[in-house]
Protein backbone atom coordinates (compact mmCIF):
# COMPACT_ATOMS: atom_id res chain seq x y z
CA UNK A 1 0.00 0.00 0.00
CA UNK A 2 1.23 3.20 -0.97
CA UNK A 3 2.41 5.61 2.04
CA UNK A 4 0.54 8.78 2.46
CA UNK A 5 1.52 11.72 4.10
CA UNK A 6 -1.15 14.16 3.57
CA UNK A 7 -4.93 13.71 2.26
CA UNK A 8 -7.23 16.19 1.85
CA UNK A 9 -11.06 14.72 2.32
CA UNK A 10 -14.16 16.15 1.38
CA UNK A 11 -17.41 15.18 2.80
CA UNK A 12 -20.56 15.69 0.69
CA UNK A 13 -24.15 16.77 1.95
CA UNK A 14 -25.05 13.48 2.25
CA UNK A 15 -22.13 12.61 4.04
CA UNK A 16 -23.11 15.04 6.47
CA UNK A 17 -26.59 15.11 6.79
CA UNK A 18 -26.96 13.83 10.52
CA UNK A 19 -25.52 13.27 13.11
CA UNK A 20 -25.14 9.19 12.33
CA UNK A 21 -23.53 10.30 9.10
CA UNK A 22 -21.46 12.31 11.50
CA UNK A 23 -20.11 9.70 12.87
CA UNK A 24 -19.34 7.97 10.29
CA UNK A 25 -16.92 11.30 8.27
CA UNK A 26 -15.63 11.71 12.10
CA UNK A 27 -14.16 7.70 11.86
CA UNK A 28 -13.18 7.57 8.38
CA UNK A 29 -11.24 10.91 9.59
CA UNK A 30 -9.43 9.81 12.36
CA UNK A 31 -8.95 5.67 10.68
CA UNK A 32 -6.09 7.87 8.74
CA UNK A 33 -3.42 10.58 10.05
CA UNK A 34 -2.72 11.83 7.20
CA UNK A 35 -6.70 12.75 6.91
CA UNK A 36 -5.53 16.35 7.93
CA UNK A 37 -7.41 18.36 5.88
CA UNK A 38 -10.95 18.16 5.81
CA UNK A 39 -13.81 20.39 3.41
CA UNK A 40 -17.25 19.91 4.05
CA UNK A 41 -20.39 20.57 1.77
CA UNK A 42 -23.81 21.36 3.99
CA UNK A 43 -26.30 19.01 5.47
CA UNK A 44 -27.78 17.36 2.51
CA UNK A 45 -30.93 14.94 2.72
CA UNK A 46 -31.23 12.88 5.00
CA UNK A 47 -34.45 10.95 3.26
CA UNK A 48 -35.56 11.50 -0.31
CA UNK A 49 -38.18 14.02 0.61
CA UNK A 50 -36.02 15.79 2.80
CA UNK A 51 -34.65 19.23 1.90
CA UNK A 52 -30.95 20.06 1.25
CA UNK A 53 -29.83 22.94 4.05
CA UNK A 54 -28.29 24.99 0.94
CA UNK A 55 -31.55 25.49 -0.59
CA UNK A 56 -33.42 26.26 2.71
CA UNK A 57 -30.98 28.88 2.88
CA UNK A 58 -31.90 30.36 -0.45
CA UNK A 59 -35.47 30.08 0.24
CA UNK A 60 -34.80 32.02 3.30
CA UNK A 61 -33.02 34.89 1.42
CA UNK A 62 -35.98 34.78 -1.36
CA UNK A 63 -37.98 35.51 1.34
CA UNK A 64 -36.45 38.18 3.14
CA UNK A 65 -35.87 39.57 -0.17
CA UNK A 66 -39.84 40.01 -0.48
CA UNK A 67 -39.99 41.69 3.08
CA UNK A 68 -41.14 38.64 4.87
CA UNK A 69 -39.70 37.56 8.26
CA UNK A 70 -37.47 34.39 7.83
CA UNK A 71 -38.18 33.36 11.63
CA UNK A 72 -39.83 30.29 10.70
CA UNK A 73 -37.72 28.82 7.81
CA UNK A 74 -34.31 29.86 9.37
CA UNK A 75 -35.82 28.44 12.39
CA UNK A 76 -36.08 24.47 10.28
CA UNK A 77 -32.32 25.40 9.50
CA UNK A 78 -31.69 26.05 13.05
CA UNK A 79 -33.53 22.82 14.34
CA UNK A 80 -31.34 20.85 11.88
CA UNK A 81 -27.56 22.07 13.24
CA UNK A 82 -29.55 21.98 16.75
CA UNK A 83 -30.39 18.03 16.01
CA UNK A 84 -26.70 17.03 15.33
CA UNK A 85 -24.80 19.26 17.94
CA UNK A 86 -26.80 17.84 20.70
CA UNK A 87 -26.86 14.21 19.46
CA UNK A 88 -22.61 14.47 18.80
CA UNK A 89 -23.27 15.59 22.64
CA UNK A 90 -20.46 18.74 21.17
CA UNK A 91 -19.83 21.22 24.07
CA UNK A 92 -20.39 24.12 21.54
CA UNK A 93 -23.12 26.13 20.89
CA UNK A 94 -23.92 27.86 17.30
CA UNK A 95 -27.19 29.94 19.57
CA UNK A 96 -25.03 32.76 18.66
CA UNK A 97 -23.82 31.99 15.29
CA UNK A 98 -27.49 31.37 14.57
CA UNK A 99 -28.62 35.15 15.15
CA UNK A 100 -26.13 36.89 13.43
CA UNK A 101 -26.59 34.74 10.54
CA UNK A 102 -30.03 34.80 10.81
CA UNK A 103 -29.66 39.01 11.13
CA UNK A 104 -27.79 39.09 8.46
CA UNK A 105 -30.16 37.83 5.64
CA UNK A 106 -32.94 39.07 7.09
CA UNK A 107 -31.30 42.68 6.57
CA UNK A 108 -31.07 41.69 3.27
CA UNK A 109 -27.21 40.24 3.27
CA UNK A 110 -26.44 39.02 -0.49
CA UNK A 111 -27.89 35.62 -1.72
CA UNK A 112 -24.38 33.81 -2.20
CA UNK A 113 -23.90 34.91 1.58
CA UNK A 114 -26.62 33.17 2.42
CA UNK A 115 -26.19 30.05 0.54
CA UNK A 116 -22.61 29.93 2.23
CA UNK A 117 -24.05 29.71 5.58
CA UNK A 118 -24.85 25.64 5.31
CA UNK A 119 -20.82 25.33 4.52
CA UNK A 120 -19.81 27.91 7.47
CA UNK A 121 -22.17 25.58 10.14
CA UNK A 122 -21.01 22.69 9.15
CA UNK A 123 -17.57 23.55 9.56
CA UNK A 124 -17.82 24.83 12.57
CA UNK A 125 -19.76 21.96 14.12
CA UNK A 126 -17.34 19.56 12.22
CA UNK A 127 -14.04 21.36 13.32
CA UNK A 128 -15.18 20.67 17.03
CA UNK A 129 -16.15 17.75 16.65
CA UNK A 130 -12.81 16.35 15.33
CA UNK A 131 -10.90 18.91 17.22
CA UNK A 132 -9.67 19.98 13.89
CA UNK A 133 -8.56 23.74 13.80
CA UNK A 134 -11.22 26.27 11.57
CA UNK A 135 -10.17 27.66 8.90
CA UNK A 136 -12.72 30.20 7.32
CA UNK A 137 -13.33 29.86 3.36
CA UNK A 138 -13.66 33.67 3.22
CA UNK A 139 -10.04 34.11 4.30
CA UNK A 140 -7.72 31.56 2.19
CA UNK A 141 -10.50 31.03 -1.05
CA UNK A 142 -10.56 34.23 -3.90
CA UNK A 143 -12.22 35.66 -6.37
CA UNK A 144 -11.55 38.14 -8.97
CA UNK A 145 -13.33 41.61 -9.73
CA UNK A 146 -15.07 39.93 -12.19
CA UNK A 147 -16.08 36.61 -10.21
CA UNK A 148 -13.63 34.64 -11.51
CA UNK A 149 -11.87 32.15 -9.32
CA UNK A 150 -8.26 33.43 -8.88
CA UNK A 151 -6.17 30.36 -8.19
CA UNK A 152 -2.48 31.64 -7.97
CA UNK A 153 -3.82 34.38 -4.64
CA UNK A 154 -5.72 31.36 -3.32
CA UNK A 155 -2.86 28.80 -3.82
CA UNK A 156 -0.75 31.06 -1.99
CA UNK A 157 -2.58 32.31 1.17
CA UNK A 158 -4.24 28.85 1.45
CA UNK A 159 -0.80 26.75 1.38
CA UNK A 160 0.62 29.39 4.14
CA UNK A 161 -2.55 29.08 6.38
CA UNK A 162 -2.55 25.12 5.79
CA UNK A 163 1.45 25.43 7.02
CA UNK A 164 0.25 26.99 10.22
CA UNK A 165 -2.45 24.56 10.81
CA UNK A 166 -1.39 20.64 10.66
CA UNK A 167 -5.41 19.28 10.94
CA UNK A 168 -7.73 21.88 9.52
CA UNK A 169 -11.70 22.10 8.55
CA UNK A 170 -12.08 24.71 5.47
CA UNK A 171 -15.93 24.56 4.43
CA UNK A 172 -16.47 24.20 0.92
CA UNK A 173 -18.38 26.04 -1.87
CA UNK A 174 -17.35 29.63 -0.85
CA UNK A 175 -14.39 32.57 -0.64
CA UNK A 176 -14.74 36.06 -1.06
CA UNK A 177 -14.97 39.41 -3.70
CA UNK A 178 -11.97 41.50 -3.26
CA UNK A 179 -14.67 43.76 -1.42
CA UNK A 180 -14.90 41.06 1.23
CA UNK A 181 -18.18 40.08 -0.09
CA UNK A 182 -18.68 36.09 0.22
CA UNK A 183 -19.20 34.73 -3.34
CA UNK A 184 -20.21 30.86 -4.09
CA UNK A 185 -19.20 28.36 -6.92
CA UNK A 186 -22.02 27.18 -8.56
CA UNK A 187 -24.04 24.26 -6.64
CA UNK A 188 -22.13 21.11 -5.91
CA UNK A 189 -19.08 23.64 -5.36
CA UNK A 190 -17.64 21.86 -2.52
CA UNK A 191 -16.08 19.40 -4.53
CA UNK A 192 -13.97 22.06 -5.81
CA UNK A 193 -13.13 23.97 -3.01
CA UNK A 194 -11.26 20.62 -1.55
CA UNK A 195 -9.20 20.04 -4.95
CA UNK A 196 -7.82 23.72 -4.21
CA UNK A 197 -7.11 22.56 -0.47
CA UNK A 198 -5.73 19.24 -2.05
CA UNK A 199 -3.92 21.50 -4.35
CA UNK A 200 -1.99 24.39 -1.72
CA UNK A 201 -1.72 21.28 0.89
CA UNK A 202 0.26 19.64 -1.85
CA UNK A 203 -1.36 16.58 -1.04
CA UNK A 204 -0.78 13.09 -2.43
CA UNK A 205 -4.79 12.30 -2.62
CA UNK A 206 -7.91 13.85 -2.72
CA UNK A 207 -10.30 11.68 -1.12
CA UNK A 208 -13.70 12.92 -2.21
CA UNK A 209 -16.31 11.12 -0.29
CA UNK A 210 -19.99 10.57 -1.31
CA UNK A 211 -22.95 8.04 -1.23
CA UNK A 212 -21.68 5.84 -3.72
CA UNK A 213 -19.04 3.40 -4.46
CA UNK A 214 -17.46 5.34 -7.22
CA UNK A 215 -18.09 6.26 -10.95
CA UNK A 216 -20.54 2.95 -12.26
CA UNK A 217 -19.73 2.46 -15.73
CA UNK A 218 -23.14 2.94 -17.09
CA UNK A 219 -26.25 4.68 -15.51
CA UNK A 220 -27.99 2.27 -13.15
CA UNK A 221 -31.36 3.29 -13.89
CA UNK A 222 -30.58 1.97 -17.32
CA UNK A 223 -28.19 -0.92 -16.77
CA UNK A 224 -28.98 -3.29 -13.82
CA UNK A 225 -26.30 -3.46 -11.22
CA UNK A 226 -23.61 -1.82 -13.02
CA UNK A 227 -19.66 -1.99 -12.65
CA UNK A 228 -17.66 0.22 -10.54
CA UNK A 229 -15.29 2.27 -12.60
CA UNK A 230 -11.93 1.10 -10.66
CA UNK A 231 -9.65 3.26 -12.21
CA UNK A 232 -10.45 6.53 -14.80
CA UNK A 233 -8.19 9.09 -16.35
CA UNK A 234 -8.94 12.64 -16.04
CA UNK A 235 -10.04 12.72 -19.79
CA UNK A 236 -12.25 9.99 -19.86
CA UNK A 237 -13.99 11.19 -16.76
CA UNK A 238 -14.21 14.87 -19.24
CA UNK A 239 -15.95 12.32 -21.43
CA UNK A 240 -18.35 11.37 -19.40
CA UNK A 241 -19.63 13.57 -17.72
CA UNK A 242 -19.89 15.60 -20.22
CA UNK A 243 -22.52 13.42 -21.68
CA UNK A 244 -24.17 13.52 -18.60
CA UNK A 245 -22.47 10.93 -16.03
CA UNK A 246 -22.06 12.71 -12.62
CA UNK A 247 -20.44 12.39 -9.65
CA UNK A 248 -18.04 15.34 -8.98
CA UNK A 249 -18.60 18.78 -10.22
CA UNK A 250 -16.50 19.23 -13.40
CA UNK A 251 -14.30 22.08 -12.37
CA UNK A 252 -13.48 20.16 -9.10
CA UNK A 253 -11.00 18.59 -11.77
CA UNK A 254 -9.05 21.42 -12.91
CA UNK A 255 -6.85 22.50 -9.65
CA UNK A 256 -5.51 18.57 -9.09
CA UNK A 257 -4.96 18.09 -12.44
CA UNK A 258 -2.63 20.96 -12.50
CA UNK A 259 -1.02 19.68 -9.62
CA UNK A 260 -0.85 16.36 -10.33
CA UNK A 261 -3.03 14.72 -7.36
CA UNK A 262 -5.27 11.86 -7.83
CA UNK A 263 -9.09 11.79 -6.86
CA UNK A 264 -10.18 8.83 -5.20
CA UNK A 265 -14.43 8.79 -5.16
CA UNK A 266 -14.95 6.61 -1.95
CA UNK A 267 -18.52 5.80 -0.66
CA UNK A 268 -19.06 7.31 3.44
CA UNK A 269 -21.47 4.40 3.69
CA UNK A 270 -19.24 2.03 2.70
CA UNK A 271 -15.62 2.61 3.52
CA UNK A 272 -14.11 -0.63 3.15
CA UNK A 273 -14.93 -0.17 -1.00
CA UNK A 274 -11.74 0.93 -2.56
CA UNK A 275 -13.88 3.28 -5.07
CA UNK A 276 -12.77 4.80 -7.98
CA UNK A 277 -9.84 6.57 -9.00
CA UNK A 278 -9.03 9.59 -11.04
CA UNK A 279 -5.94 9.31 -12.37
CA UNK A 280 -4.02 11.44 -14.98
CA UNK A 281 -2.30 8.58 -17.00
CA UNK A 282 -2.07 5.21 -15.69
CA UNK A 283 -0.38 1.95 -17.41
CA UNK A 284 -3.72 -0.31 -15.49
CA UNK A 285 -5.51 -1.45 -18.58
CA UNK A 286 -8.08 -2.16 -16.28
CA UNK A 287 -11.02 -4.71 -17.21
CA UNK A 288 -11.70 -4.09 -20.70
CA UNK A 289 -11.81 -2.51 -24.03
CA UNK A 290 -14.28 0.04 -22.85
CA UNK A 291 -14.01 2.54 -19.39
CA UNK A 292 -17.95 3.45 -19.23
CA UNK A 293 -20.86 4.47 -21.32
CA UNK A 294 -22.84 7.69 -20.76
CA UNK A 295 -25.89 9.14 -23.17
CA UNK A 296 -26.97 12.39 -23.38
CA UNK A 297 -30.82 13.01 -24.44
CA UNK A 298 -32.41 16.40 -25.84
CA UNK A 299 -30.33 16.96 -29.11
CA UNK A 300 -31.31 18.10 -32.69
CA UNK A 301 -29.25 17.20 -36.03
CA UNK A 302 -28.99 20.43 -38.41
CA UNK A 303 -28.48 18.27 -41.73
CA UNK A 304 -26.69 20.10 -44.66
CA UNK A 305 -26.59 18.55 -48.56
CA UNK A 306 -24.68 20.18 -50.88
CA UNK A 307 -22.93 18.35 -53.96
CA UNK A 308 -19.02 18.94 -54.32
CA UNK A 309 -19.28 20.75 -50.83
CA UNK A 310 -15.83 19.31 -50.52
CA UNK A 311 -14.13 21.11 -52.84
CA UNK A 312 -16.18 23.92 -51.67
CA UNK A 313 -13.85 26.36 -49.23
CA UNK A 314 -14.89 27.54 -46.32
CA UNK A 315 -18.16 26.11 -46.33
CA UNK A 316 -18.06 24.50 -43.07
CA UNK A 317 -17.10 28.16 -41.86
CA UNK A 318 -20.19 29.82 -43.33
CA UNK A 319 -22.23 27.02 -41.47
CA UNK A 320 -20.62 27.74 -38.39
CA UNK A 321 -20.58 31.22 -38.71
CA UNK A 322 -24.29 31.51 -38.78
CA UNK A 323 -24.56 29.59 -35.34
CA UNK A 324 -22.05 31.71 -34.02
CA UNK A 325 -24.00 34.95 -34.56
CA UNK A 326 -27.16 32.79 -33.03
CA UNK A 327 -25.02 32.48 -30.01
CA UNK A 328 -25.24 28.56 -30.29
CA UNK A 329 -22.36 26.28 -29.84
CA UNK A 330 -22.37 22.92 -31.07
CA UNK A 331 -21.72 19.62 -29.40
CA UNK A 332 -20.45 17.24 -32.72
CA UNK A 333 -19.73 18.03 -36.47
CA UNK A 334 -19.77 14.52 -38.03
CA UNK A 335 -19.59 15.06 -41.86
CA UNK A 336 -19.68 13.04 -45.10
CA UNK A 337 -18.68 14.35 -48.75
CA UNK A 338 -21.35 16.31 -49.98
CA UNK A 339 -23.28 16.46 -46.24
CA UNK A 340 -22.60 18.28 -42.58
CA UNK A 341 -23.95 17.12 -39.75
CA UNK A 342 -24.33 19.72 -36.90
CA UNK A 343 -25.05 18.34 -33.33
CA UNK A 344 -26.77 20.92 -31.52
CA UNK A 345 -28.55 21.15 -27.82
CA UNK A 346 -32.50 21.36 -29.04
CA UNK A 347 -33.24 23.90 -26.25
CA UNK A 348 -30.27 26.16 -27.39
CA UNK A 349 -31.89 26.31 -31.19
CA UNK A 350 -35.38 26.96 -29.78
CA UNK A 351 -36.93 30.20 -31.15
CA UNK A 352 -34.04 30.15 -33.67
CA UNK A 353 -34.38 27.80 -36.00
CA UNK A 354 -36.50 29.72 -39.09
CA UNK A 355 -33.29 32.15 -38.49
CA UNK A 356 -31.11 29.56 -39.15
CA UNK A 357 -32.38 27.69 -41.94
CA UNK A 358 -32.96 30.72 -43.61
CA UNK A 359 -29.29 32.10 -43.21
CA UNK A 360 -27.93 28.99 -43.81
CA UNK A 361 -29.86 28.62 -47.35
CA UNK A 362 -29.20 32.02 -48.24
CA UNK A 363 -25.13 32.32 -47.43
CA UNK A 364 -24.38 28.21 -48.31
CA UNK A 365 -26.88 27.55 -51.13
CA UNK A 366 -27.15 24.08 -50.03
CA UNK A 367 -29.60 21.69 -52.09
CA UNK A 368 -31.05 20.36 -48.70
CA UNK A 369 -31.18 21.18 -45.40
CA UNK A 370 -33.36 19.82 -42.63
CA UNK A 371 -33.53 19.28 -38.42
CA UNK A 372 -34.68 16.63 -36.73
CA UNK A 373 -34.92 16.59 -32.77
CA UNK A 374 -35.67 13.80 -30.30
CA UNK A 375 -31.51 12.50 -31.09
CA UNK A 376 -29.53 11.19 -28.09
CA UNK A 377 -25.86 10.52 -27.91
CA UNK A 378 -24.01 7.75 -26.32
CA UNK A 379 -20.66 7.66 -25.93
CA UNK A 380 -18.85 4.74 -25.69
CA UNK A 381 -15.65 5.22 -23.59
CA UNK A 382 -11.94 3.94 -23.13
CA UNK A 383 -8.68 4.87 -23.35
CA UNK A 384 -7.29 1.05 -24.44
CA UNK A 385 -9.37 1.71 -27.60
CA UNK A 386 -6.33 3.12 -29.40
CA UNK A 387 -4.62 -0.21 -28.98
CA UNK A 388 -7.81 -2.71 -29.28
CA UNK A 389 -9.15 -3.74 -32.44
CA UNK A 390 -12.71 -3.97 -33.61
CA UNK A 391 -14.13 -1.57 -30.21
CA UNK A 392 -16.24 0.12 -32.94
CA UNK A 393 -17.75 -2.41 -35.00
CA UNK A 394 -18.07 -4.50 -31.39
CA UNK A 395 -20.28 -1.24 -30.28
CA UNK A 396 -22.11 -0.87 -33.09
CA UNK A 397 -22.91 -4.24 -34.44
CA UNK A 398 -24.39 -5.10 -30.47
CA UNK A 399 -26.25 -1.72 -31.19
CA UNK A 400 -27.61 -3.22 -34.38
CA UNK A 401 -28.55 -6.83 -32.92
CA UNK A 402 -30.78 -4.71 -30.19
CA UNK A 403 -32.49 -3.60 -33.78
CA UNK A 404 -31.86 0.13 -33.35
CA UNK A 405 -31.03 2.36 -36.14
CA UNK A 406 -27.89 4.19 -36.00
CA UNK A 407 -28.43 8.12 -36.87
CA UNK A 408 -24.64 9.17 -36.68
CA UNK A 409 -21.40 7.90 -35.83
CA UNK A 410 -18.34 9.95 -34.93
CA UNK A 411 -14.95 8.79 -33.52
CA UNK A 412 -12.47 11.40 -33.23
CA UNK A 413 -8.35 10.17 -33.77
CA UNK A 414 -7.34 10.65 -30.45
CA UNK A 415 -9.62 7.37 -30.01
CA UNK A 416 -11.00 7.94 -26.48
CA UNK A 417 -14.76 7.13 -27.84
CA UNK A 418 -16.81 6.43 -29.89
CA UNK A 419 -20.00 8.57 -30.18
CA UNK A 420 -23.04 6.91 -31.48
CA UNK A 421 -26.50 8.46 -31.97
CA UNK A 422 -29.98 7.18 -31.76
CA UNK A 423 -33.28 8.20 -31.59
CA UNK A 424 -33.93 8.97 -28.20
CA UNK A 425 -36.46 6.49 -27.43
CA UNK A 426 -33.84 3.81 -28.49
CA UNK A 427 -31.11 4.81 -26.17
CA UNK A 428 -31.62 2.79 -22.82
CA UNK A 429 -31.77 -0.41 -25.30
CA UNK A 430 -28.46 0.99 -27.13
CA UNK A 431 -26.90 1.17 -23.38
CA UNK A 432 -27.88 -1.54 -22.42
CA UNK A 433 -26.73 -3.95 -25.44
CA UNK A 434 -23.42 -2.42 -25.49
CA UNK A 435 -23.04 -2.38 -21.92
CA UNK A 436 -23.55 -6.43 -22.35
CA UNK A 437 -21.36 -6.90 -25.06
CA UNK A 438 -18.68 -5.40 -23.36
CA UNK A 439 -18.66 -6.29 -19.48
CA UNK A 440 -19.24 -9.56 -19.11
N1 LIG B 1 -24.10 22.91 -0.56
C1 LIG B 1 -23.85 23.31 -1.90
C2 LIG B 1 -24.92 22.75 -2.83
O1 LIG B 1 -25.87 22.15 -2.36
C3 LIG B 1 -22.48 22.96 -2.37
C4 LIG B 1 -22.11 21.50 -2.27
O2 LIG B 1 -22.78 20.71 -1.63
O3 LIG B 1 -21.10 21.12 -2.85
O4 LIG B 1 -24.83 22.93 -4.01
Amino acid sequence: MQDYKVKVVKFGGSSLAGADQFRKAAAIVRAEACRRYVVPSAPGKRFSSDDKVTDMLYKCYEEASQGKDITESFGKIESRYRDIVNDLGLDFSPEAEFAAIRSAIQHRAGRDFAASRGEYLNGKILAAYLGYDFIDAADVIFFREDGTFDSEKTNTVLGDALKKHPHAVIPGFYGSMPNDTIRTFSRGGSDITGSIVARAAEADLYENWTDVSGFLMADPRIVENPKVIEVITYRELRELSYMGATVLHEDAIFPVRFAGIPINIRNTNSPEDPGTMIVSSTTRTGSGAITGIAGKKGLSVISIEKDMMNAELGFGRKVLEVLEKQGISFEHLPSGIDTMSVVVATDAIKNKRDAILNEICAICEPESIQIEDGIALLAVVGRNMVNAKGTSAKALSAVARADINIRLIDQGSSELNIIIGVHEEDLSAAMRAIYAEFVK
